[in-house]
């Protein structure tokens, strides 16, 4: 295989305001998924002892970036946010490269990044608390927010811009010091949120990033006496330890994990409608995403019509390389999570009826690449493997039920609780679901994927524990509250 490593971008580690090379010798090659003889990034796997220096820096850094008042620390957010928006296209193309979504899907998710800095440099002037009425006279009785110290950021490779940038900005406008961990085969993308905070004018040591494994780097930042808080998203398979091992030593903790979002179809859907829908949940991000529809719940009545023109429509659906307009289905993202999707394929070969795609899409147009076809599946029990894991990939399972009251049940199969959707126009049954339905977020005749920048974000069950992410509750991860009891009458303590 050709190798293109003196054009690679070369990745280095961000510790009190500087970019400084490990130490450590050891790199990581980052491919293309698309075209895996373009080698993207170089970056370092960093060793603890470099971990333990951008803690360092963070500590130092905390007392002057607490006491700078909130509203300019929302300054420079409001800066970050303008200097991203000025380079979103150049970034976006970053982003398909090294992940390899769509450039369509790569700019949504820049702009949304947008949006986030745009609401997040706004909190700064509405971080409030409350005053309440004492019970005694002459007394005056109030709560505020403070930041927490130094705050560990681990975050995944799927929206490698999105995450860093929702859990960063609170994180820094509450006045809060970070260190960040991105996944091993993001670093450009991670480098490049750094930048843009730096660009902005964050200050030495408020913002540092130390690029390496999750086992080595991750460890050390999530286990360290210093770092006061943890936020982390990925699997649960790395959460469930990972809070574990953050709640043993009274650390903050928040985990946003898996998701096997279902999308309820009635009778009375329109069709057309959420198949469309079906089709940027499910394949957007090569299924990529912790909101990706994964199950189709779909009432019997109409079940032989919908997957008919689901079919048609998933046999329609161009995979290739990102950068190309008309692609809607880019590559998976490495050899690893590729090996598990084509996993799970035969694992539902033998589970359900396969009706399109089913294997790795090879090819003079795809051979340099790591491309699935768009699969759906049909008549999937409800509690067999595909129906109720996370595959991760272009995977779609239509689970066929006779009526709303098992359509309900099914959908609330899984352990886990990310997101879901309904379509359907009879407003009883709208809303007995929103009302039943277990996730954290539910949508109407829309797709499960999508959310807004103002809007807490974040599942129930097994997909996440923790104070929700986005949004203004995203700020209370980042705060403890003080309650304040002031006497002014000077009364002697009855
Ligand atoms: P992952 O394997 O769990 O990795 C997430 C992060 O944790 C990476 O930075 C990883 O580093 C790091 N890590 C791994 N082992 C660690 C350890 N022992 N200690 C500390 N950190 C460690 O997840 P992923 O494969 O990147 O992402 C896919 C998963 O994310 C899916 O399950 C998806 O559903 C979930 N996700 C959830 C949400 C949500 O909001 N609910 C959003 C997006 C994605 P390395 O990369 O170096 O291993
Ligand atoms: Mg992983």
């Amino acid at each position: 295989m050709a190798t293109a490593i003196n054009t690679a971008a070369s990745c280095k580690n961000f510790i009190n305001g500087r970019w400084v090379e490990s130490r450590s010798g050891r790199v990581a090659e980052r491919r293309n998924p698309a075209d895996q003889t373009e080698v993207v990034a170089v970056s370092p796997l960093s060793t603890r002892e470099e971990v333990r220096e951008a803690i360092a820096a963070a500590r130092a850094a905390f007392p002057a970036w607490r006491d700078t008042p909130a509203p300019a620390r929302g300054k420079v957010i409001t800066r970050a946010a303008a200097l991203l928006d000025q380079q979103k296209e150049e970034v976006a193309r970053l982003l398909t490269r090294e992940e390899g979504k769509t450039y369509k899907d790569a700019l949504g998710e820049v702009s949304r990044s947008v949006n986030i800095l745009e609401f997040m440099a706004g909190e700064a002037r509405r971080m409030g608390g409350e005053t309440a009425p004492s019970e005694h006279p002459r007394n005056f009785t109030y709560t505020f927010k403070q930041p927490l110290g130094v705050i560990a950021s681990v975050t995944p490779w799927n929206f490698p811009i999105a995450i860093p940038v929702w859990k960063a900005a609170p994180a820094i406008v509450t006045g809060n010091t970070v260190v960040f961990k991105p996944a091993g085969i993001t670093p450009l993308t991670g480098t490049k949120v750094v930048e843009i905070f730096a660009e902005a004018g964050v200050p030495a040591g408020v913002l540092n990033m130390v690029l390496g494994s999750g086992s080595e780097v991750g460890d050390e930042l999530i286990n360290h006496p210093d770092v006061r808080a943890v936020s982390f998203t990925g699997s649960n398979d790395v959460g469930s330890r990972l809070y574990a091992s953050a709640a043993s030593k009274m650390k903050k903790c928040q985990c946003e994990m898996g998701g096997k979002n279902p999308v309820v179809i009635l009778a009375d859907a329109d069709l057309p409608l959420a198949v469309e829908s079906v089709i940027t949940g499910a394949f957007g991000s090569s299924g990529q995403r912790c909101t990706a529809t994964s199950r189709v719940v779909v009432e019997d009545a109409v079940a032989d019509r919908f997957v008919e023109m689901l079919v048609a429509r998933t046999k329609q659906v161009k995979a290739g390389n990102g950068l190309d307009p008309d692609v809607e289905l880019g590559p998976i993202v490495d050899e690893n999570q590729l090996s598990t999707v084509l996993r799970y394929l035969e694992i539902g070969k033998k589970e359900a009826k396969l009706l399109a795609g089913g294997s790795r899409l090879t090819g003079p147009a795809y051979d340099r690449g790591l491309f699935v076809a768009a699969t759906v599946f049909d008549r999937v029990p409800w509690d067999c493997t595909i129906a109720q894991e996370e595959i991760f990939g272009p995977v779609v399972s239509v689970i066929r039920v006779p009526d709303f009251e098992e359509a309900v049940r099914v959908a609330n199969s899984v352990k886990f609780g990310l997101s879901s959707s309904i379509y359907s126009n009879d407003a009883a049954k709208i809303f007995e679901f929103i009302e039943r339905i277990e996730s954290g977020m539910t949508h109407v005749n829309l797709p499960t994927v999508g959310s807004e920048a103002h809007l807490p974000f974040g599942g129930i069950k097994g997909t996440g524990v923790g104070l929700r992410e986005m949004g203004r509750v995203a700020i209370d991860f980042y705060t403890e509250l003080k309650t304040v009891y002031i006497d002014y009458n000077r009364r002697k303590p009855s």
